[in-house]
């Protein structure tokens, strides 16, 4: 690790090194067994962390609901003000939080340092909408009556986090989620566990600082048992579950069997279509970026292109040609342009993937396959590679958390592709390239893509936050981040206020006493 320095940046995170013990992030009662989080990178133990164990759960649980008591009395511009405290604290810590990003997960330095950006521009963003977060006012149809709604804190929040952004998923909720007044309780990914601790120790400090209680902010750490507690807790008005549709499914489940609310962000099978009047370059550059960038372990990795056969041999020879200039290694060189994957199991899946598109008659036009040898010790690394499919392929239908990319063939008009774009069980990124104004607006149309985010002349990966992300069908219907994703962090009341010395009531009816 220490060629990396990311011994000192695990220093300036509070994270002890591994001959020290486990690492807690502060507030952390914990007291379950002990998480190895190795990296991907060079295989090697980073640190270990305790998991929270059901009694320590309780413990984070009294912690937050009694931190909530005060902190939703706080006026929302002043929650704001810690929320711009901790953007600044990111800001601080962007390089080391950076760092332990790309190490713990995987993914390349800069994509590292953008998802801290990311945090930074979540807080911005929060801390302008901490004195808008307002209501409407309405006409009574009684005479001398007021009608108005409100917004109202929810309570405890809790996150539950994918391994795939570590640290960025977690702000995108709680920077939104303290501005309305909530506390949060976040168990990260057990495959990113110092991600967490990190973050929290930032956090914690910005609280101390202002004399806050630390239950704002918790975490709790462990699998999906750990995350189980909070899906069935009663005390948590809301979960925000980012992670497979498998997940998603079971969360929404547990939520809804209490009458909880789900806030849900899946997985994606995100699609460009490339029409004869695409521009080509452009294309390419989304593309493969697109399918290759993080190793293809993005919810908005591109996983299909669906090309007019006038095109289909211009487009994959260009993208062929340009799969064989990809530098695969280390993230933290910035020459490497693709790093390893999680972990060994997400290498089987990958191996599978590419053996069940050619058992089902697909061909590989750029092979893959696994990297061995100096600098590939971790067993992670892998070749991006493309096939030639179906869109009906089972394998196709189905997210690969790797550096898949299938070629898909469409003829005749953009409604055909969007046939193609529309017919997987997912809804979350699309893309069209195009020149073409028509083709565009049919993309964007009623009839077109049925994603949450639809592109025109960009690929599917990369989204700012000032939108709301997330996606339809199987990726679970939620919104996070920007426009008024705020709004399932509040609860709703309607008021009404009777200013007269007479009761009337509402449509007409008399109650004479
Ligand atoms: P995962 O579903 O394996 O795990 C995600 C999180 O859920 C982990 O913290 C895990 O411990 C927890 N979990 C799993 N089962 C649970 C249960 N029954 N109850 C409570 N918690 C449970 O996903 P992953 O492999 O970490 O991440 C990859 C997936 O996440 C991909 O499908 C990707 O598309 C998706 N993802 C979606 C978005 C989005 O915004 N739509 C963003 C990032 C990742």
């Amino acid at each position: 690790a220490q060629q990396f320095g990311m011994t000192e940046a695990l220093k300036i995170l509070g994270i002890k090194p591994i001959n020290e013990g486990t690492s807690t992030g502060n507030n952390h009662f914990s007291n379950g067994e002990i998480i190895e989080s190795y990296s991907p990178v060079d295989g090697q133990l980073i640190a270990k962390v305790k998991a929270s164990t059901a009694a320590d759960y309780e413990k984070v649980m009294q912690t937050a609901t009694e931190a909530f008591k005060t902190f939703r009395l706080m006026p929302a511009p002043h929650r704001g003000e810690i929320v711009r405290q901790f953007g600044e604290k990111l800001r601080k810590y962007k390089e080391p939080l950076g760092k332990l990003v790309s190490y713990e997960m995987g993914k390349s330095l800069q994509e590292g340092y953008g998802e801290v950006q990311e945090m930074i521009d979540i807080c911005d963003f929060a801390v302008g909408l901490s004195r808008q977060l307002h209501g409407l006012t309405m006409h009574s149809e009684r005479p001398g009556h007021r009608m108005y709604e409100q917004y109202h804190p929810l309570g405890v929040v809790g996150i539950i986090s994918a391994f795939n952004f570590p640290v960025a998923v977690w702000s995108w909720n709680t920077a939104l989620a303290w501005i309305c007044g909530d506390v949060c309780v976040w168990k990260p990914s057990e495959k990113t566990p110092l991600c967490g601790v990190a973050c929290q120790n930032i956090i914690a400090e910005v609280l101390k600082e202002n004399n806050l209680p630390e239950g704002i902010s918790c975490l709790i750490n462990g699998d999906y048992k750990v995350g189980e507690l909070m899906t069935h807790d009663k005390r948590v008005p809301l979960v925000s579950a980012t992670g497979s549709t498998r997940m998603g499914k079971i969360v929404a489940q547990a939520c809804a069997a209490r009458l909880g609310n789900s806030l849900l962000e899946l997985g994606g099978n995100n699609a460009i279509i490339v029409t004869p009047d695409a521009d080509i370059k452009m294309t390419v550059i989304g593309a493969v970026f697109g399918a290759v960038g993080t190793a293809g372990q993005r919810c908005t990795s591109t996983r299909r292109l669906i090309i007019h056969e006038s095109i289909y041999d211009k487009v994959k020879d260009a993208i062929v040609s340009a799969y064989n200039q990809l530098r695969i290694g280390n993230p933290l060189d910035q020459n490497n342009h693709v790093g390893p994957l999680i972990d060994v199991d997400a290498v089987e899946s990958y191996k599978k993937a590419l053996e069940k598109v050619v058992s089902e008659g697909g061909k590989l036009i750029v092979p893959g396959g696994v990297l061995s040898g100096e600098g590939y010790e971790s067993g992670c690394y892998v070749k991006p590679a493309i096939a030639e499919a179906n869109n009906s392929f089972e394998i196709v239908q189905h997210e690969t958390f790797a550096p898949v990319l299938y070629l898909l063939k469409y003829s005749g008009d953009v409604h055909n592709a969007i046939e193609i774009q529309n017919g997987v069980a997912q809804g979350l990124s699309s893309a069209i390239m195009t020149n073409n104004l028509r083709e565009a607006e049919a993309f964007l149309s009623v009839a077109g893509s049925d994603c949450g985010i639809a592109n025109v002349n960009i690929g599917t990966s990369g989204a700012e936050i000032g939108g709301a992300f997330g996606g339809e069908k199987d990726t679970g219907g939620g919104r996070e981040s920007g426009s008024d994703a705020w709004k399932i962090y509040m609860r709703r009341q309607t008021n009404t206020i009777n200013y007269t010395t007479s009761l009337p009531l509402a449509q007409g009816i008399k109650f004479d006493l």
